[in-house]
């Protein structure tokens, strides 16, 4: 890898670290010639991860607006950024390790309700009346009952 600082060809790794759920690796260089430090990221080539659709189209996996939508959910509630990211990657990686690389809108909103319900109570609810396609009105409130009588 060329040294950005003086343009030596060669640099030796001096450390490597795999990011948590193993997406990425940043390596730590050091420029053979002027000695300087230097970072580089080596990521797998980005595949689309595509999400199915109850009617069968499929959309682009967008991790930012499933970020945005936790953090609307989350909106005034106890709950860390980093938490939130840590369930965005958690569906990357499951979406990584299927070979078509897709997943049903459903199963994802599933997944993430099942990691808010752990987390908070309030954002569960929030989430789930925005992601699940409550038929009605009463079965909202049933939900809304149960949980409530988990307590
Ligand atoms: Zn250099």
């Amino acid at each position: 890898m060329r040294c950005p600082f003086c343009g030596h060809p060669d640099s030796k790794v001096i450390d490597s670290r795999e990011s948590k759920k193993g997406i990425s690796i940043r390596r730590r260089r050091e420029c053979e010639s002027c000695r300087r430090r230097f970072t580089t990221y080596e990521k797998v080539e980005e595949i689309p991860y595509m999400i199915v659709k109850k009617d069968g189209t499929r959309q682009m996996f967008d991790r930012q607006k499933l970020l945005k939508g936790l953090m609307k959910a989350c909106e005034k509630r106890p709950i860390a950024l980093a938490k939130l990211e840590e369930i965005v990657e958690e569906i990357e990686a499951k979406l990584q390790e299927r070979p078509d690389k897709e997943m049903k809108a459903a199963e994802i909103g599933q997944f993430v309700m099942d990691r808010l319900r752990d987390l908070d109570k309030v954002a569960y609810v929030r989430f789930a009346s925005v992601y699940r396609d409550f038929r009605d009105v009463q079965e909202f409130k049933t939900e809304l009952d149960t949980l409530l009588k988990d307590k």
